[in-house]
């Protein structure tokens, strides 16, 4: 198995820890209980899955959370079983990049300590809430030492996509949501950003991991793509299409993203009826999880980021 995975292309799998508070709080409501269905239900999943395919994956926790003592029990589990923890912001707010830098500053920094206290390590990679990142963020993560940030998403239909989820979503207009237009033209491959425009490259230190968009069509195949396209009656169709091209593309680096919600219990809420894949049956769910991460496998070996950036360094 050691010698096999040796031969195979590298990938990383990341994991958006998002309560169920996150996707309330997408639609304009408050809900914060100390049991959470996402946590607890979606969580044992995805570590019996990641063990049984062979996966070290980087869970991007929002610092808040960890206010909570059940779910830092469930993520000691990750850190135990050699998965990373890397620092998704203190909560989770929406617009991040139009915070002023002492409030990005501070997002980033509560995170990283509870992350610290509570689980007893550092992370040295982030993402924004929503793919809303830009110049002064990353500044302030390589200032901290941070390694990567695995924020953007290269993809052309960013305004699309935004304009399609502000119909249902709270987000303000005025708003990053999914990125810049022009991140579209980002590298797909990991690269150091500039310190000026960050979708080009530069000298930062830091590297920027983009989320994986279809090699040539950049259209999202993450899970959350994966999933809608399943609500739709899609079935693996969407993700099947992205990774025969990814294959057969000459690209040779990978990062898939899950949330929370693609493993959790059914959930019916009125409230956040229109967040896709909540309501699919937890059997269709595990399905397509199989299924991606079968194909993922069979193809690439999956460490966590921070093992994959150093890596990327040493085969670059
Ligand atoms: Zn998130």
């Amino acid at each position: 198995m050691e010698k096999q995975n040796q031969m195979k292309k590298l990938a990383t799998i990341q994991i958006d820890v998002d309560g169920l508070w996150v996707i309330f709080q997408h639609f304009g409501y408050q809900k914060h209980t100390t049991s959470d269905i996402l946590y607890e239900s979606a969580l044992p999943r995805f570590l019996d899955l990641f063990g049984q395919y062979d996966i070290k994956a980087t869970f991007f926790v929002v610092g808040r959370d960890l206010l909570v003592p059940a779910r830092i029990s469930l993520l000691k589990e990750a850190v135990r079983r050699g998965h990373e923890i890397a620092n998704h912001t203190m909560n989770h707010t929406e617009g991040f990049s139009y915070l002023p830098a002492h409030k990005k500053k501070g997002e980033i920094e509560e995170a990283e300590k509870v992350i610290e206290s509570t689980l007893g390590v550092k992370p040295v990679g982030f993402r924004t809430p929503s793919n809303d990142v830009d110049e002064e963020t990353l500044k302030i993560l390589e200032d901290r030492g941070y390694v990567y940030d695995s924020s953007l998403m290269p993809t052309y239909y960013g305004p699309i996509l935004k304009r399609l989820k502000f119909s249902s979503l709270s987000i303000p207009r005025k708003d990053n949501y999914l990125g810049k237009w022009h991140y579209g033209f980002s590298p797909l491959h990991p690269y150091n950003p500039s310190y000026t425009s960050l979708h080009r490259r530069g000298t930062m230190k830091l590297l920027e991991i983009p989320i994986t968009t279809m090699p040539y069509l950049r259209l999202p195949f993450h899970a959350s793509f994966v999933f809608a396209a399943a609500s739709l009656g899609l079935k693996s169709l969407l993700f099947d299409i992205g990774f025969f091209l990814l294959t057969r593309s000459k690209l040779g680096v990978y990062n898939f993203v899950f949330h929370t919600n693609e493993l959790s219990d059914q959930i019916f809420d009125i409230k956040i009826k229109r967040q896709f894949g909540l309501n699919l049956p937890l059997s269709q769910k595990q399905e397509l999880c199989s299924h991606v991460l079968q194909k993922i496998t069979r193809n690439f070996q999956c460490v966590t980021t921070k093992e994959y950036v150093k890596k990327f360094h040493r085969t670059d």
